[in-house]
């Protein structure tokens, strides 16, 4: 895993889509199902779930599918929290496979189940920019890799993306994007 930067998918998102059709509950929603997959772990450490099983790490919450769950749950739970239902689906689903795209920058072997339910096998990229071995898992040297591989594309990605939105807005102030 990204160990600093898991949570900068739904805050560069959020800058684009604006606070308006993402308030803070929704974003703060968003930044917990962007770290959420990694609960899996518990099952290994506590449950004596093999690794590389469904259950185990980088399986079942890694997926697209698990992405679909939390959107429509979170579309589910809109109309009460104030928020706008389609965005909040869209909003938390990508937060959340957010997880695994990032996971699989990193090179640990075990690849994720990202296509599951269609198939629960486990898939690897072949460019994997984020050494574990290499630059550990915490530490400075570790902050500027994720920095340059996740943070920098993911600043451009916000501030074009913030610009795009704020002239769409004044052509058409009224889109609400439902
Ligand atoms: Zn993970």
């Amino acid at each position: 895993m990204p160990t600093y930067l898991h949570c900068a998918p739904p805050l560069a998102l959020a800058a684009v889509l604006g606070r308006r059709r993402v308030p803070a509950g929704l974003l703060l929603a968003g930044v917990a199902a962007s770290i959420v997959p990694d609960v899996d772990m518990l099952n290994v450490w506590y449950a004596g779930v093999r690794y590389n099983t469904l259950l185990g790490h980088r399986g079942l919450t890694h997926s697209i599918g698990f992405a679909v769950a939390l959107g429509l749950l979170a579309a589910l739970a809109a109309r009460r929290c104030g928020w706008r239902r389609g965005i909040a689906f869209v909003f938390i689903a990508l937060s959340t496979v957010s997880h695994p795209l990032l996971d699989l920058l990193t090179d640990r072997g075990i690849g994720t189940a990202l296509f599951y339910p269609l198939t629960a096998q486990r898939v690897t990229l072949p460019w994997r920019p984020l050494p574990l071995a290499g630059a550990g898992l915490f530490g400075a040297a570790r902050f500027w890799l994720e920095c340059a591989w996740i943070g920098l594309p993911l600043l451009a990605f916000a501030g074009i993306g913030a610009a795009l939105r704020r002239w769409f807005d004044r052509i058409r102030p009224g889109a609400g994007w439902t």
